[in-house]
């Protein structure tokens, strides 16, 4: 099925225990996901592990959950896996690159791939895991941001399962009504309203946002994250990305997707109705809830996070993003409203110019310059079907890269 029913039939009554593959099990997302599935081996068992380049901490996850096969995108970081697994005498396979990821993603005993790559390096083995059709817990969201109608078509066709992981994804997705299908929420669906902490720069002085450290913007006050998505929290151009992210996943258009700060995450986002109700999700700011949810769903199985205590909660507060501040979130909501490849485009640049932050080569403000310079000189496309989006990710990386060194050069004599 395309897409969450209701009637849905229990396959563990058919297959037994659900096999499970998690692309980027080394990352926070994977090993949250990790510490649920071993709450539940009754349930679940791991199929394969994978990541880019962390050969210690995969071969660890190798030694403690013994799957049947193992993956590293880089090929030499494969080799030293090979030869400590060989050495250790466990029975774990190792394979590598874009073909060992696809492998592990579409495996005839996997049932269920959890898509916890960092970036667009996630695109095609999430795509591939789709075609297979797999129930895929979407944690990645930059995929979505450049190319979310092919997953919601190819998921139509295969009757593979989306489910999202992010936080304010599945929030929406459990208060999303009785029969509601991936991409298409119901008329009666008036506004979305994604929630926001407001990242570490919330009330930090607009003057002091340009000499802030990769340290500052990596410690989010609510979440434990990678440092990618910890920066564009910080940027706010993480709510960017959720933003389109939502326009995809549940069919509507940007200005039905009302963005709030929310500094405690405790709702994770709310969905009007046209009668005027409002529904919430809430829980203590834990990735394991929304991971235990998008595995067991439409059960519900123990995720080892905290009781939400509401005679804690002193309060709730609600506020305005001040889009000035937060250019990133600006940028966002043109390139959703613009459509085609600019969502693609925004994402390219903001991951060039993440990744330069976090290289100490551009200041925290250069950010959305990066990105705004990128979607202003290169021109998007209308047709966003696949080949197109992945040139046009290419060219946005190129061009972004370019001006990121070209300031670079202008630093270094003195001109900032
Ligand atoms: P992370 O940096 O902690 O982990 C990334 C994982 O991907 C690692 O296992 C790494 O080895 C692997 N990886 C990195 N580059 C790769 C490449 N080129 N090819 C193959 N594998 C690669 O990231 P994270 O915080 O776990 O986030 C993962 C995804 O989930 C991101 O898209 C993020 O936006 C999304 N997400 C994360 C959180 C969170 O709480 N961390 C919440 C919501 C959504
Ligand atoms: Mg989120």
């Amino acid at each position: 099925m395309t897409t969450p029913k209701n009637n849905f039939t229990d396959e563990r009554a058919n297959h037994g225990v659900r096999g499970v593959t998690i692309l980027g099990s080394t990352g926070s997302i994977g090993i949250n996901t990790l510490d649920v599935l071993a709450r539940h081996s009754d349930r679940y068992r791991i199929m394969a592990l994978t990541a880019n380049t962390q050969v210690e901490r995969l071969f660890e996850q190798c030694q403690k959950y013994l799957p049947p096969k193992a993956v590293m995108l880089d090929p030499h970081s494969a080799i030293r896996l090979k030869e400590k697994v060989r050495k250790s005498g466990i029975a774990v396979e190792v394979l590598s690159g874009i073909e060992g990821l696809n492998t592990v993603a579409t495996h005839l005993r996997t049932h269920i791939v959890v898509a916890a790559i960092v970036g667009a390096a996630g695109l095609i083995p999430t795509l591939a895991a789709v075609r297979a059709k797999k129930r895929v817990l979407l944690a990645n969201k930059e995929p979505l941001v450049m190319s979310g109608h092919i997953f919601i078509n190819e998921a139509r066709a295969s009757g593979a399962e989306l489910i999202p992981v992010d936080s304010e994804h599945n929030a929406i997705f459990q208060c999303m009504p009785i029969g509601y299908t991936t991409g298409a929420a119901p008329a009666t669906v008036k506004r979305i309203f994604l929630t926001c902490s407001g990242g570490p720069f919330r009330t930090f002085p607009t003057e002091a946002l340009v000499s802030v450290t990769p340290e500052q913007a990596c410690a989010h006050p609510k979440w434990v994250m990678g440092p990618k998505i910890s920066v564009d929290s910080a940027t706010l151009m993480n709510k960017g990305l959720e933003l389109i992210e939502a326009c995809w996943l549940f069919g509507v258009t940007p200005d039905q997707v009302e963005i709030v700060i929310h500094p405690q995450s405790v709702v994770h986002s709310m969905v009007e109705y046209v009668d005027g109700s409002v529904l919430a999700q809430l829980s203590n700011p834990d990735m394991r809830t929304p991971i235990a949810h998008a595995l067991a769903w439409p059960e519900r199985i123990e995720s080892g996070v905290k009781s939400l205590d509401p005679f804690e909660l002193a309060r709730l507060d609600f506020e305005r993003p001040d889009l000035n501040r937060f250019p990133c979130l600006r940028l966002a909501y043109e390139a959703a409203r613009a459509g085609g490849t600019t969502p693609a485009i925004l994402n390219a640049a903001n991951e060039v110019a993440v990744q330069a932050f976090l290289d100490r080569r551009i200041g925290f403000t250069d950010i959305p310059r990066v990105i705004e310079y990128t979607l202003k000189n290169l021109p998007a496309n209308r047709d966003n079907q696949l080949g197109t989006v992945l040139s046009d990710d290419v060219h946005a990386r190129e061009m972004a890269g370019k001006y990121v060194t070209e300031r670079l050069s202008h630093m270094s004599q003195g001109v900032t």
